[in-house]
């Protein structure tokens, strides 16, 4: 089923629906801790799972004449292998991202087609992040530079457009899922040409948003109302981490470039270790999903990273 379907269905019963996200296993292991992270979080009955993809690392290897061979290597190989297996498993929705970065067109076209040929109805499409050791994104010399283009030739083949491959057996449209930042994206120059570069993936044929994860729920309070009062009318789903190290007490806002409310921030210096870190990541988690529950969002949506101890407290607490 879409994603979309279940959120218009969800409004309509006035019920928040459950979702989650997943990292593909590392290239040579098993997809068992993948099933070992799945299995406790099922009882709640997540209306779908996000799986995301990688792009390719550069790997140098020495050659005898001191120069260098450049090689492609996917460090986390097999999304669109792994959604097909979830969803089998499990018998749930799986949404796979889809990046521009290090894809032409005609490659990301060959993926669309291979996921309407398995059953996959949903994408997230995203621009993905520079390549390690480059300093900005820099787009596939056939591929896109933005989301949105990519958003665009979603919606195309949705109508029946292909570019270069035979439409025969194409079964069928995606719903289209796009991420937003309620504390800007890193390479925004502000907040207002952000909301309008997301306007711009909705209009193009996105048909709901997942956000960034954010520790204080005013930002995404106030992102929603400037996201409505620039005309963007479709679901934002909230995404939630919940915290569980103190190490990511820097991390996070490096990667992420997102604050950390000084209250958090304060109580997790004081914890003695990481499993009262934990502790507190999962209280802070349930009150932040209470309230944005409280609110009327149209779903919570879990940055699980593999491991769903947290994620599952967190449920047990609110569904
Ligand atoms: P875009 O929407 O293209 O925006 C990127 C930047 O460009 C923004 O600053 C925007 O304001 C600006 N911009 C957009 N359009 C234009 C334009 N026309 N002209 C000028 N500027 C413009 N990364 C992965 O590699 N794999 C994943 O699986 C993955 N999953 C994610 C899931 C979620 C829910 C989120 C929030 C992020 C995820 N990311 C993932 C990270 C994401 O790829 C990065 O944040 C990336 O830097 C931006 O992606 P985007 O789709 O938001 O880009």
């Amino acid at each position: 089923m879409k994603v979309i379907d279940r959120l218009n269905l969800a409004a309509e019963e006035k019920k928040t629906l459950f979702s989650f996200e997943l990292l593909p296993p590392v290239r040579g292991k098993s997809i068992q801790s993948l099933f070992d992270a799945i299995d406790p979080l099922m009882e709640f009955k997540p209306a779908f799972v996000d799986v995301t993809y990688h792009r390719e690392e550069y790997v140098y290897k020495e050659l005898q004449n001191g120069l260098f061979e450049k090689s492609i290597q996917r460090h986390r190989p097999g999304t669109v292998a792994v959604c097909a297996a979830i969803m089998h498993k499990y018998n749930v929705d799986t949404v796979p991202h889809i990046i521009c970065g290090g894809f032409s067109k005609e490659e990301t076209e060959n993926i669309l087609i291979e996921l309407n040929f398995l059953g996959i109805e949903n994408i997230l499409a995203l621009r993905g992040d520079a390549a390690k050791g480059e300093a900005s994104f820099t787009p596939h010399p056939e591929g896109y530079a933005y989301a949105s283009e990519l958003v665009e030739q979603v919606t195309k083949m949705n109508e029946g457009e292909f570019k270069y491959a035979d439409e025969t057996g194409f079964k069928g449209g995606f719903s289209i899922g796009v991420a937003a930042y309620p504390e800007k994206h890193m390479d925004a120059s502000n907040l207002d040409s952000d909301i309008d570069f997301l306007k711009k993936k909705v209009d193009l044929g996105a048909d709901y948003i997942v956000t960034q994860m954010f520790f204080d729920n005013q930002k995404y309070f106030d992102f929603v109302e400037r996201c409505r009062t620039a005309g963007i009318t479709v679901p934002i789903i909230p995404g939630i981490k919940p915290l569980t190290t103190k190490k990511q007490l820097t991390l996070l806002p490096s990667i992420f470039k997102l604050d950390f409310p000084q209250e958090l921030f304060t109580e997790a210096q004081k914890c003695k270790n990481n499993k009262e870190v934990r502790e507190l990541g999962i209280e802070w988690g349930i009150q932040q999903s209470k309230e944005l529950i409280k609110y009327g969002v149209p779903g919570m949506h879990f940055y699980s990273m593999g491991r769903s101890t947290s994620v599952k407290d967190i449920a047990e607490a609110i569904f």
